[in-house]
């Protein structure tokens, strides 16, 4: 075992949701949920439609209130935090359906979410500087998207739209960033470069991802937890939780 400092800091999760729950009119979508994110993880949750997989996500970006528990983001307890401030504490949530703007290229998307361009004060002075075109065009690189900087974004396919959300999300910097079933509706190509996009961006941040499609999973995950009314069901790698008779009676059989 590793007992020096820096190898105790290295170990300590990025992410430790102990006892969450939330309570819907008496309904429990979350029962005393304990899950830990690692530092450069790709951690996907996956389970039955209604299992609570979006309700921890609007948990963790304070989007929904914790009825009871805890997460603890970087030391920091992110229940008692505003959604904005989660933001700014490194956490980058991406929805189901991608909130671009559709007029605007895709460079001003990019741009846009520069940090200092976001605020109203910000955007007013906000000055086309080299280090935000460098790094638009550094985000652009990576989201495969390079040569469309001028594009509509209107005019891009449903996965770019996708692939553009991630990279607004990129401009910020996350340490911690949350996917909605991000490959829903994409081509099989698109699915590929996608975990290859994913693959890449954790080295450096944690990636949390919701995602029914299988082989996608396979192809990214670090770690799968199975969520099922709640509560993990099972918990581990995707070969053990594969072939866990609980998980192949609750989810995988159907
Ligand atoms: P999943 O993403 O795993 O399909 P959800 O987290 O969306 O599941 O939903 C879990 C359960 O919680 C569902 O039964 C859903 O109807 C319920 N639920 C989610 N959000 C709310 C809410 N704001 N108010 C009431 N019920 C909700
Ligand atoms: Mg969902």
């Amino acid at each position: 075992m590793n007992t020096s400092p820096v190898g105790f800091q290295l170990a300590k999760p990025v992410l430790a949701i102990e006892g969450l729950t939330v309570s819907f009119d008496g309904f429990k979508a979350v029962n005393d949920l304990n899950l830990y994110v690692d530092r450069n993880e790709v951690h996907v949750v996956i389970g039955p439609n209604g299992a609570g997989k979006t309700t921890v996500l609007d948990l963790i970006c304070g989007k929904t209130r914790a009825t009871a528990g805890s997460i603890e983001f970087n030391g920091r307890e992110l229940t008692r935090m505003k959604e904005f401030d989660i933001v700014r504490a490194g956490v980058g949530r991406k929805f189901q359906n991608p909130s671009i703007y559709e007029n605007l290229t895709v460079f001003e998307n990019l741009e846009m979410s520069y940090p200092e361009g976001r605020n109203v004060f910000g955007a007013l002075f906000f000055k086309r500087s080299a280090a935000v075109v460098a790094r638009v065009q550094a985000v652009a690189a990576e989201i495969f998207l390079a040569d469309l900087l001028h594009q509509q974004a209107d005019l891009l396919s449903h996965g770019q739209k996708q692939w553009l959300e991630i990279g607004m999300l990129l401009m910020q910097d996350p340490e911690l960033l949350m996917l909605d079933e991000p490959v829903a509706g994409m081509s099989v190509s698109e699915r590929a470069q996608t975990a290859e996009l994913l693959n890449r961006i954790s080295e450096g941040r944690s990636v949390l991802v919701i995602e029914h499609d299988m082989e996608f999973v396979k192809s990214i995950a670090h770690k799968v937890t199975v969520l099922h009314q709640g509560k993990v069901l099972a918990e581990g790698s995707m070969e053990a939780v594969q072939s866990n008779p609980k998980v192949i009676e609750v989810y995988l059989g159907h």
